[in-house]
């Protein structure tokens, strides 16, 4: 079996899965007549306290339709300088949406400053272009917004008549680390993208959540962009597995990446720079690229060193048991000479 430390999007459906998968029922989509499609969609509205929910193909078509149902042409969007919305999505929003970008630095807790954003919303004139919305990403790299900095964004939000979205591929991560609900995320805000295929271990999709009427927009938006799928529903029952029977369990990914940071950060030469819920970043002597040839033999996948601080993200997944992140720990303590 091979260990995939690059991400948590590298999970194989189980057989349970495949098997709700192969008896799922469905119908076509776009007509609105895909019961599994149905059941998933209904289930995020009773998670997140939501009007509707709506089932796309991506995380990134997922953000793309709220960003687009909030903003209009010639509208900004203010984001964190790292955002996946911003940096990861080929500029969907400016392209596609002709929503302008306003990034801002983002602060060590993965959080924006709630002055920088309001040092950066633009009054209503003619030469600025109107900030409509501000996107917050949970987790960000790992680390969890709190409920208490939601609550404040929300307050500012509401002041200053900005939307706010979330990116929430892996809010499910945030609410493990949390131990809270997902409505406690989810009170705080006007819409949310969640994905299902990272760390909750589903195939694909994802599921943008809002009031009825953003939800409306963004569904037409979808058929605009291609995302409207047909007897889809053999994917979306996959979705609803993966948050009955995976979301609880996301706790183990934090706790063997809490594991695999203290163990890793023994080994001389290596430095362990953060580990927050599943990610962990790395540096190594320069010698790494000999030692992600060493292990990929012993079918390790590891990830690549990332500029400009040349560090190694390494993602723990449902994929990675305890027990692999002790074989692994054991490989890279021979390796590099500890053994
Ligand atoms: C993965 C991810 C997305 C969506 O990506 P897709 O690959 O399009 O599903 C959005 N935001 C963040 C932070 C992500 O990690």
């Amino acid at each position: 079996m091979i260990i995939d430390f690059r991400s948590d999007t590298v999970t194989q459906p189980t057989m349970a899965m495949r098997q709700v998968m192969f008896e799922a029922p469905v119908g076509d989509d776009v007509y609105g007549e895909d019961p599994s499609v149905f059941a998933l969609e209904q289930y995020l509205i009773g998670l997140t306290g939501m009007e509707a929910a709506l089932y796309c193909p991506s995380g990134t078509q997922s953000n793309l339709v709220g960003l687009m149902a909030h903003c209009e042409r010639g509208d900004e969007y203010i984001v964190g300088q790292n955002a996946h919305t911003y940096c990861w999505e080929g500029g969907g929003a400016a392209v596609l949406g002709s929503i302008q970008p306003q990034p801002i630095e983002v602060e060590s807790d993965g959080s924006l400053d709630l002055a920088r954003i309001e040092a950066v919303i633009k009054p209503i004139n003619d030469h600025h272009p109107r900030s409509r919305l501000l996107c917050l990403e949970n987790t960000n790299q790992g680390r969890v917004l709190p409920l208490k900095y939601l609550a404040e964004a929300k307050m500012l939000c509401e002041e200053r008549g900005l939307a706010l979205h979330m990116d929430g591929a892996r809010v499910f991560n945030a609410v493990a680390a949390l131990n809270c609900t997902l409505k406690d995320i989810t009170g705080s805000l006007d819409s949310i993208s969640i994905c299902l295929s990272k760390g909750l271990g589903a195939p694909i999709g994802s599921v943008f959540c809002g009031s009825e009427a953003v939800v409306k927009k963004a569904r037409r938006w979808r058929k605009v962009l291609g995302g409207g799928m047909r007897q889809v529903g053999i994917m979306a029952a996959a979705g609803l597995y993966a948050l009955e029977h995976h979301a609880k369990e996301l706790i183990q990914d934090h706790d063997n990446a809490r594991h695999f940071a203290q163990a890793l950060a023994d080994i001389k030469g290596i430095r362990v720079w953060s580990q927050a819920t599943n990610m962990v970043s790395v540096s190594f002597p320069d010698n790494y690229p000999d030692f992600v040839d060493k292990m990929r033999l012993k079918g390790f996948i590891l990830p690549a060193l990332r500029l400009p601080l040349n560090r190694a993200r390494f993602v723990l997944h449902r994929d990675i048991s305890r027990a692999a992140v002790s074989d692994f720990i054991l490989e890279a303590k021979a390796f590099w000479g500890i053994l």
